[in-house]
């Protein structure tokens, strides 16, 4: 589907053509659109935002504020004053710990975070604990990969003061029931941050309709640039949490005496936004919806479906987390006891990209009892020729050993 938009993936490795590019949970690919309308930013626009009266500022002014809009219908937020400009899921992540931090907890005060968090939300959290001495609480994993619902529940009490997960998983593709964690806390009173980094590429996002607090998620991971992610917030949160940072943008009037903050979004966006990549992600955003999340599904359900069916042909072939039906394109495997990373390394060499490690995920390695996964992870642009090279690919890499 689509390879033709995107150049990179006709690159040469190795001499090996073509590349076949598993590492999407990663990053993903940037298909022309998007780069060349940042391209044309640069060459027939640029200025800088907001202040200015003259043309080109202006005119990127509009564009920068047309993204945001953009942005707000792809999640489907009620108003654009709830779509803060980030760099990124971490950088939204850190600014809901800090600030929600800051305006509503104090020593004691409990924050629920899971098992299978990447570490931009567990560390913003521990970051948040050294500074207020507060404690983080931890829903429990099955077997198979699933946050323990019963353990969920048993874990509010009256200290709890806000929940921090993840909707996908990005090492064991587990797509969390993010409506009924937010019911429960719901119930208790409690706001919920969702860490949509894994899920925006892959489903449709409605905000309003999952009625979170805060929604994270990071451009570079759904076909736009690197440097620009999106923090979603309840107005009426973002009214009464303080400033993330200080500097130009974010004020009304400064005087060494008292300095009054700008309306939202502007109060949590100091100092020259990234307009030129906001351009970018619109794009991205637009390239998807066009496709629509439908198609992407058939395919990228397709694609795991098929990638399950072939690696288990392979022997010694362990995956991680939930059966097939149960999982986002994001395949974490081992085989046999060859090491992950020469298992990677091996692979490259024949022009296959995966990702090993740990994925930024050391708490969930622990509790699985390794110390990292290969993992393969599929974006709209795979095809079933792309995991038929990566099961040849393990096949001639398990005979090596
Ligand atoms: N959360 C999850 C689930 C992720 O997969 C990632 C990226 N691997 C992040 C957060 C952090 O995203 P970024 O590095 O783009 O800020």
């Amino acid at each position: 589907m689509r390879k033709e938009d995107f150049p990179i993936l006709q690159k040469v490795i190795y001499g090996k053509y073509p590349l076949v590019y598993l590492d999407n949970a990663a990053t993903t690919q940037k298909p022309r659109q998007v780069v060349e309308a940042m391209t044309e930013e640069y060459y027939n626009v640029n200025a800088n935002v907001h202040r200015g009266v003259h043309f080109l500022s202006q005119q990127a002014t509009e564009l920068h504020e047309a993204s945001r809009e953009t942005v707000r219908q792809f999640l489907n937020a009620r108003s654009t004053s709830e779509i803060i400009f980030t760099r990124g899921t971490t950088e939204s992540i850190n600014l809901v710990a800090s600030c929600f931090g800051q305006a509503f907890m104090k020593e004691g005060d409990e924050v629920i975070l899971s098992e299978m968090e990447h570490h931009s939300n567990i560390v913003s959290w521990q970051l948040l604990q050294a500074r207020l001495n507060i404690r983080l609480r931890i829903i429990p994993i099955t077997d198979d990969g699933h946050l323990c619902m019963e353990e969920y529940e048993k874990l509010f009490n009256e200290r709890t003061r806000i929940v921090s997960v993840t909707h996908v998983s990005n090492v064991l593709g587990t797509i969390n029931p993010v409506r009924d964690i937010i019911r429960i806390a719901h119930e208790h009173e409690v706001p919920v941050l969702i860490d949509g980094a894994q899920s925006t590429p892959h489903l449709n996002i409605d905000v309003q309709e999952l009625d979170c607090d805060f929604f994270a998620f990071s451009g570079h991971k759904i076909y736009g640039p690197t440097g620009i992610g999106v923090l979603y917030g309840k107005e009426k949160w973002l009214e009464r949490i303080p400033p993330y940072m200080g500097g130009g943008e974010m004020i009304k009037n400064v005087s060494f005496e008292r300095t009054t903050f700008n309306d939202l979004p502007y109060k949590f966006e100091a100092g020259t936004p990234d307009y030129i990549a906001s351009t970018g992600l619109a794009k991205a955003l637009e390239y998807v919806t066009s496709i629509g999340f439908d198609t992407i599904q058939v395919h990228e359900k397709d694609l795991t479906n098929y990638a399950f069916e072939r690696l288990m042909e392979i022997e010694g072939m362990h995956i991680y987390g939930p059966k097939a039906e149960e999982h986002e394109a994001v395949i974490s495997f081992q085989v046999g006891n060859i090491h992950h990373l020469d298992m990677g390394t091996l692979l490259d060499r024949l022009g296959i990209a995966v990702r090993t490690g740990h994925h930024c995920a050391e708490p969930l390695m622990r509790r699985l009892g390794i110390e990292g996964t290969c993992r393969a992870s599929f974006a709209l642009y795979n095809t079933r020729q792309d995991i038929d090279a990566l099961v040849e690919g393990i096949q001639r890499v398990s005979k090596m050993f």
